[in-house]
């Protein structure tokens, strides 16, 4: 393609909202614009990687057995309210009234239209097993549209859905679908984990996202040092690490003064892990007693999983119920419910004796109060592995895609029912699987950049090639420019040919910024010496090659890149 040809708008100075370094740099390099908060145009050259990505994922779906359909965007809301989600989705949906005042949302996903037509379509276990995908465009009305294309309201996904007899079934077609998300992320360039993670709203038993290592994800992630466990820390278990405990008998200590952990710990001079922290929680079934070690954190997802929604209570709460300041709570002869982190299970500790300036020593979780006991902490770097000796590692992550056993929760509701070979009729064992395009293109960019603009994993490049003549002005420059152009172009090589009158530092640094694999400098050396300049954007290499010889050695240093 020729530059003068083509919408190709680059920017020397990046978007002034932007944080994350693939937001600047995919504005910067006119791969999309923002239209309005989370609404982007996509430009041609971020067209042609979402049409790279597109390709990569039908491919790895069809190898696994997917049939690839198009359900619409527009859904009559009866569809959503049969499974219920019309009211536990809440303002993440654009919903809408047609000119008949029937109500219909947008699709945020597909579960009930797949449903829906399994029930129609599907009638014998003859009929089953299924996998039906599409590569469409959802609606989401999200609350914090951020970060470039990694956040946006209006998205393309593949997703795909498994129907099966049964479990069995279900757990191959879940399995198949693994490997195929690991190919098609390992095609599109990028390093991953799959990790076990919280199946939330679409319903089932453990999940599992893939996660590409990026400081701009909006997830965290645990890794073992040794084994195989990772899991998103909304779920990761860990086993904190153990103090060395004191048998105290229980007593009363005057605290005067000291009313956080730290001057608790500080005024008694002992390990912040022998102190109990005492948190009041108001539930929407009142109040709520949640314990910690005084050195972890809660994490708010875990305990909402258990209890619901939960928020601190106030001051004067935290009076009404404990008739004590916030610096003194503690469990011993409340009478409220207590829900215990895992951690508190061994030792004895320093909790608050719910006396304004005074503690307990001693207290014995399990003998001087009963809790309920459950994993509420965060994970955090250096915390045991649950399973194995090794250590925990935290990692930041952007969630790039995620698989899902539904089971029968939408073909019980939606009806979707086949006939065993007994004549019996059964629901539907189905399955969920997403990936979003534009995070791949986004995260990619995350995890090859430097300072100077994108390295694109050549999988999913634009173009393979840049050609860049330095003087568009030099006659004779360019016409040997010309001559490769068509060249190339014979030899099936995907090239941008930079065609512009434009200064060579200009080009260079567009060159730089746009990130194709390979670039070929046609200049004064090859007016001079017949020589043009290969150079390879991932390590800066760069060689001396006779023109007549450029097309051939391009075309091998690109299988290299392709196969790296
Ligand atoms: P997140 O936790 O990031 O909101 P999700 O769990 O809502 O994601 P799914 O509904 O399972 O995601 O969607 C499948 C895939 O679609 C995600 O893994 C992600 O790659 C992509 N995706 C989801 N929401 C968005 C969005 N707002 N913008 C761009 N891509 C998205
Ligand atoms: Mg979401």
């Amino acid at each position: 393609m020729r530059w003068t040809r083509s919408l190709i708008p680059t920017l020397k100075e990046e978007p002034a909202e932007a944080e994350a370094v693939s937001h600047k740099l995919m504005v910067r390099a006119g791969l999309v614009r923002q239209l309005a908060a989370g609404i982007y145009v996509t430009l041609p050259l971020g067209q042609r990687v979402m049409e790279k990505i597109n390709a990569i994922i039908r491919e790895e779906m069809n190898r696994i057995g997917g049939q690839e359909i198009t359900m619409p965007v527009l859904h009559p809301a009866e569809l959503w309210q049969q499974t219920g989600r019309w009211t536990t989705i809440g303002e993440e949906m654009f919903r809408l009234y047609d000119r008949g005042k029937r109500q219909m949302c947008l699709g945020m996903t597909h579960e009930e239209v797949v449903a829906w037509l399994a029930a129609r379509e599907i009638r014998s276990y003859r009929d089953l097993p299924q996998i039906w995908y599409q590569i469409q465009t959802k609606l989401r009305d999200e609350a914090r549209p951020k970060s470039g294309v990694l956040r946006t309201r209006e998205f393309v996904m593949k997703d795909s859905y498994s129907l099966d007899r049964d479990e069995a079934g279900l757990e191959k077609n879940y399995e198949l679908h693994k490997e195929a998300y690991c190919r098609i992320f390992t095609r599109c360039g990028l390093s991953f984990h799959a990790v076990e993670s919280d199946p939330g709203m679409m319903g089932g038993a453990v999940a599992h996202e893939f996660m590409a290592p990026s400081e701009a994800g909006e997830d965290e992630i645990a890794l073992c040092d040794r084994c195989s466990y990772s899991a998103n820390v909304e779920l990761a278990v860990s086993r904190p690490r153990r103090p060395t405990f004191t048998t105290w008998d229980l007593e009363e200590i005057a605290t005067p003064g000291a009313g956080t952990i730290e001057e608790v710990c500080r005024f008694l001079q002992i390990d912040p892990a022998l102190t109990i922290k005492s948190l009041l929680l108001i539930t929407t079934d009142g109040p709520l007693l949640a314990l910690l070690r005084g050195d972890q954190q809660l994490h708010e997802k875990k305990l909402a999983k258990l209890v619901g929604e939960a928020r601190s209570a106030h001051r004067d709460e935290i009076l009404t119920y404990l008739r004590v300041g916030p610096g003194s709570i503690g469990p011993v002869g409340v009478d409220l419910p207590i829900i215990a982190d895992e951690s508190l299970r061994e030792g004895r500790y320093v909790a608050g004796a719910n006396k304004d300036g005074f503690h307990l020593r001693g207290v014995w979780p399990g003998i001087h109060f009963q809790p309920r006991w459950a994993d509420i902490h965060q994970v955090s770097n250096g915390d045991q592995c649950p399973h194995c000796e090794g250590s925990l590692r935290i990692e930041r992550v952007i969630e790039v895609g995620n698989i899902f056993r539904l089971g029968t929760k939408y073909s019980v509701p939606m009806k979707a029912v086949y006939l065993s070979e007994a004549g019996d009729e059964y629901p539907i064992v189905m399955g969920s699987y997403g990936i979003g395009l534009a995070r791949i293109a986004a995260a990619a960019v995350e995890q090859h950049h430097d300072d100077l603009g994108i390295i694109w994993p050549s999988a999913i490049a634009p173009f393979q090639l840049h050609l860049l003549p330095v003087n568009m002005r030099d006659q004779k420059m360019g016409e040997l420019a010309e001559a490769l152009y068509s060249q190339l172009q014979q030899a099936g090589i995907e090239t941008l040919y930079d065609d512009r009158d434009e200064r060579a530092g200009v080009k260079f640094k567009d060159a730089d910024l746009l990130g194709l694999p390979l670039r070929i400098t046609v200049g004064t050396r090859t007016l001079r010496e017949g020589m043009v300049d290969l150079k390879t954007r991932k390590t800066a290499k760069e060689a001396q090659i006779p023109l007549p010889e450029a097309v051939s050695a391009a075309r091998t240093l690109l299988s290299r890149l392709a196969n790296s």
